[in-house]
């Protein structure tokens, strides 16, 4: 490819104490938390609505809130959580643990959420390049959007892409996929199918994959839908006669190549007619009549870049639940990490290699994972901060993508006040103070 200099000026804006980049889980509550600090604080996000993953990607359910004995995962993550509960008449008040999500109801909820923090929000606006000073600072974000290009300026900025954007473009340390092979978990698009008989779908055969005798094997053994890559199909109702479906695998996805995800997301709508013919082939009296009522706006991309920040959580992190003195939350979920096209094909999918936490076990997320360590002035939260491969299968899940956002809210909130803006120096006492004043899951050491 050539290259071009561009040559002319563009608006700039700079009166923003903090800029989040990206308004999926962690972006929405890091820029309801900076808010709510006082900070000046906009939100730009590449899509008409909030949610990332679990609105316009269409993942049907949240991960479980609880480390099986209490709710871990606190703050405005459990806020969310509650709020889009209570607008499910059919999902029980008390359920903590893979609740179905329903996309529109909670794009909503996060339009709420930043609203009423006063963070001002713009849609459909793509941030472009990073502009950055010697000192490691970055001094502007380009954007596009229906208003052309703009450059946005603030004192701290949050880097809430899932692919840190922003980190890599100002020129920051990274890592991606597997460390010999780069290789990148597989890709799902979600779908949802309508008009599905809600009877037959709860009393017909369990469809999930960890079911052995799940109809999806027998689609397979069919050889009746090629397209159909392997056995990957959980799936729950998510409004009335309304399936969500995470389903299949995509392989050789690269979020951050616009080629690689344009071709993904045609052969993923594909993909979506295929399960909707095969599950009305196999399960005619649930899926018969049903239709493919949406497929996701974002192609659901489990991992791409990780920083490297001041520290990188490890598997002997994980693996001793490791406390540290300046964890911003705690998680507990598996490590969740999806195979290669070989290993997924196999019945059962890949192997579990770091066995599941056991109830009320979990580990801390240090501060400094979401610092990238050779920028002043950037905090990264969500799936793409500082740990190695087999943890960022773990931590990248929507409720530890709320939790560690209201952290980094805060912290920047604190750095824009600091001289430079420093996100190194932010007073880590005062940071959990505040967390837990906001209700944030901060056991004392001692006490896990
Ligand atoms: C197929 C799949 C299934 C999953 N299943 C579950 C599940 O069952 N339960 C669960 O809890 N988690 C699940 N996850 C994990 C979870 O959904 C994501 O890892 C999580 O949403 C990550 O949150 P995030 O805030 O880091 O990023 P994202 O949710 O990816 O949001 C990033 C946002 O930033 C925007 N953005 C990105 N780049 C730019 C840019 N350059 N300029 C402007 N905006 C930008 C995007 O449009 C998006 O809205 C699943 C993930 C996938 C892919």
């Amino acid at each position: 490819m050539g290259s071009y200099r561009i040559s002319r000026e563009i608006p700039l804006q700079a009166s923003w104490d903090v800029i989040v980049v990206g308004g999926g889980p962690a972006g929405c509550t890091a820029a309801a938390a900076a808010a709510r600090e006082g900070a000046r604080t906009l939100l730009i996000e590449a899509t008409g609505s909030l949610g990332g993953m679990g609105t316009s990607g269409l993942v049907p359910a949240w991960c479980p809130f609880s480390d099986m004995q209490t709710i871990i995962y606190r703050g405005l993550a459990l806020k969310v959580f509650e709020a889009l509960k209570a607008q499910m008449p059919h999902v029980s008040k008390e359920a903590v643990d893979w609740v179905p999500i329903e996309p529109e109801k909670l794009k909503v909820i996060y339009d709420e959420l930043v609203q009423e923090a006063g963070v001002t929000v713009l849609f459909m606006t793509q941030l472009g390049a990073v502009d950055t000073d010697e000192a490691g600072k970055v001094t502007a974000l380009i954007t596009a959007s229906k208003s052309g290009l703009q450059a946005l300026q603030a004192k701290v900025y949050i880097d809430c892409t899932g692919d840190a954007d922003v980190a890599a473009w100002a020129g920051a340390e990274y890592l991606k996929g597997e460390t010999a092979t780069g290789e990148l978990m597989p890709a799902t698009h979600c779908f949802t199918l309508g008009n599905v008989d809600e009877y037959a779908y709860h009393h017909g055969p369990m469809l999930h994959n960890n079911n052995k005798t799940s109809p999806i094997y027998d689609i397979l053994a069919s050889g009746r839908y090629p397209l159909i890559p392997d056995s990957h199909i959980c799936n729950n109702i998510v409004a009335p006669r309304t399936v969500g479906f995470n389903a299949g695998h995509l392989w050789d996805v690269d979020n951050t190549e616009v080629l690689s995800i344009s071709e993904a997301l045609m052969q993923g709508r594909k993909l979506a007619a295929a399960y909707r013919d095969a599950l009305a082939e196999f399960l005619p009296a649930a899926f018969g009549n049903s239709y493919v009522a949406n497929t996701g706006a974002l192609m659901g991309v489990r991992e791409t870049r990780r920083i490297v920040g001041d520290y990188v959580l490890s598997v002997d992190d994980y693996v001793s639940r490791r406390s540290f003195e300046d964890e911003i939350c705690r998680n507990s979920y598996y490590i969740d990490i999806h195979g290669t096209e070989k290993e997924e094909k196999q019945a059962g999918g890949k192997p579990e290699a770091i066995k599941r936490y056991g109830p009320g076990e979990s580990h801390g997320i240090p501060y400094r994972c979401l610092t990238p360590r050779s920028l002043k002035n950037v905090l990264v939260a969500g799936r793409s901060i500082s740990c190695v491969r087999e943890v960022q299968g773990s931590v990248r899940v929507m409720p530890v993508c709320l939790a560690m956002g209201e952290a980094a809210g805060i912290a920047a909130a604190m750095a824009a006040v600091l001289p430079e803006h420093n996100v190194h120096a932010v007073d880590i006492s005062e940071l959990r103070r505040r967390l837990r004043e906001e209700g944030a899951y901060l056991p004392d050491a001692d006490a896990k």
